[in-house]
């Protein structure tokens, strides 16, 4: 049974048709990927799961249940998390404190080891829990925003492209995290431009062109295809 099921999506923005009917699943302890390039639908699809925009059709199923007209603000309590585009921490809090607030549905109680189950994920965020997340940086943020959703102990946890804006070094230990996760058996949702990384991670993939699901398969199937090589793994 799929974890979360995507099914016939279709969302616009006024005029402009940006999903075009797409279905696709998650189980549960698999990290699945959406791939594609500019524009091709992969945050829309991303913000719609999380309630920020609406589907004309079809349906979301998460947990058995359709979240579909859930307001954004409530599915954290169902157990959805997630890392926005360009990380959006606070930058006048402290690591800590983005953290805390990263558990606002969960009970005090859950709070202390919620931080504990963080800080071994991330060593460098507990060297830096005093420090204000503004002066953190681009890695570092990533790590707190990816950090600050975990604290909600989400079921599923969606990746909006982990790796934008990110030295070459840092993505790499941006992917060792998320491998680190799935091992941990966190599920994730990943949506990359960096098709090569997320890929190598995840035990399967879609591909996006203009709001459409053109392929799908095993991250080491459509490694190997020569369409998504030729298009989006460099030759
Ligand atoms: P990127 O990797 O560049 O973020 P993406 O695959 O995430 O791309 P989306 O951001 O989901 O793509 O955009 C899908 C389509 O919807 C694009 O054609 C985009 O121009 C359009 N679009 C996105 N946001 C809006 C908006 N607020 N108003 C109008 N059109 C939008």
């Amino acid at each position: 049974m799929a974890l979360l099921s995507v099914n016939d999506i279709n969302v616009y923005y006024g005029a402009i048709h940006a999903i075009k009917g797409i279905s696709f699943e998650v189980n549960e302890g698999e990290v699945v990927t959406l791939i594609g390039a500019n524009g091709a639908g992969k945050s829309t699809t991303l913000q719609t799961i999380s309630g920020l925009l609406r589907s004309k059709t079809g349906s979301i199923t998460f947990r058995d249940q359709n979240i579909s007209s859930i307001p954004a603000d409530k599915l954290v309590s169902h157990g959805l998390a997630q890392v926005p585009e360009g990380r959006r921490v606070f930058l006048q809090m402290s690591v800590e404190e983005n953290l805390e607030m990263g558990a606002y549905t969960r009970p005090n109680s859950e709070v202390d080891p919620g931080l504990e189950r963080v800080y071994d994920q991330f060593p460098r965020l507990k060297e830096r829990r005093k420090q204000v997340a503004g002066t953190l940086s681009g890695g570092e943020q990533q790590m707190l925003a990816m950090g600050r959703a975990l604290m909600s102990s989400p079921k599923l946890l969606m990746l909006d492209e982990p790796s934008m804006g990110l030295a070459p070094i840092l993505v790499d230990q941006i992917f060792e995290i998320i491998q680190r996760l799935h091992k941990a058996g966190t599920t994730i949702l990943l949506v990359e431009q960096n098709a090569q990384m997320a890929l190598s991670v995840a035990d399967r993939g879609y591909v996006l062109e203009t709001g459409k699901i053109v392929t799908s398969g095993t991250g080491s199937a459509l490694l190997a295809d020569e369409s998504v090589k030729k298009a989006y793994l460099g030759g």
